[in-house]
């Protein structure tokens, strides 16, 4: 979609569990705002990958480049802080805080320590933390969760906490969104929406997105390019449509 140099560059990670081998020599590219789809049937390594570019789980192998930079050696959160902001496949909020704390929380890499404490209260805030807060309201109007916004975050439908799991990861202001299964459990209409969102924080933010989803109509609509894994292997990569048109691609999917 892009000409832009890739913001993102994994050259050949290969990352294993015991004797299992998760990843084997798995390469991906993303420019900035380029939707890249991660797909595979269960199992094939796809929530590894992601976690081998968060430094959740540093690859065994290969390198991670983000903007030029090797990742090697960084925890989850100094890479966070460079600009990758992830979602989580199992929902990954906070029980008993509001919507809008949840979002807050998204926002706290960017605060000095101890901050984030004094902007549950109402203070005469400082002018970074009416900053940050106004950086919050807008992600909340621009995601439609006006309504919610003062809810415990457990009492909201599925497809409302998913929306919220990705207002914190834009709450960070990304420069590479990786969002793990945001459509698992959602019904048509809450899918559609959520494509529509994440198209839009794509065109708004300007940013890269690795997407990993098994709605194959979903990744067709959204995505710039697609790369399939099957037991940690990449087998097909390029454009979506062609792709899960691939023999191969059908027959992992079938189970071979
Ligand atoms: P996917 O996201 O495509 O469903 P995963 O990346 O979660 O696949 O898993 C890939 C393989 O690695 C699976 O066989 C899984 O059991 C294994 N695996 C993932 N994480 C761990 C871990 N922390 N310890 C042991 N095995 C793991």
């Amino acid at each position: 979609r892009t000409g832009a140099p890739p913001l993102l560059v994994c050259d050949r990670i290969d990352r294993s569990f015991g004797g299992l081998k998760a990843l084997k020599s798995v390469s991906i590219a993303i420019s900035p705002g380029q939707i890249f789809g991660l797909v595979g049937p269960n199992g094939s390594g796809k929530t590894t990958m992601v976690n081998a570019i968060t430094g959740f789980y540093p690859p065994d192998a290969g390198r991670v480049m983000f903007d030029g930079r090797d990742l090697k050696g960084l925890k989850p959160h100094r890479i966070a802080r460079l600009g990758i902001a992830r979602t989580f496949q199992n929902l990954a909020l906070f029980r008993g805080m509001s919507v809008l704390d949840n979002i807050l929380v998204g926002r706290h890499i960017h605060m000095r320590p101890g901050a984030l404490k004094s902007l549950f209260y109402p203070v005469w805030a400082r002018p970074a933390e009416i900053r940050h807060r106004r950086h919050v309201e807008d992600i909340i109007d621009f995601l439609q969760l006006q309504d919610v916004r003062d809810m415990a975050v457990e009492v909201i439908p599925l497809g409302l906490q998913k929306r919220v799991e990705l207002a914190r990861a834009l709450a960070a202001e990304p420069r590479l969104l990786v969002l793990d299964e945001p459509m698992a459990g959602m019904n048509q209409e809450e899918k559609e929406y959520m494509a529509r969102f994440i198209l839009d924080a794509r065109d708004a933010f300007g940013a890269a997105v690795l997407l990993i989803e098994h709605h194959m109509d979903v990744v067709t609509a959204l995505c710039d390019r697609l790369l399939v894994l099957s037991y940690g292997e990449p087998i097909a990569e390029g454009d979506p449509h062609a792709v899960i048109a691939e023999p191969a691609v059908v027959a992992a999917y079938l189970g071979k």
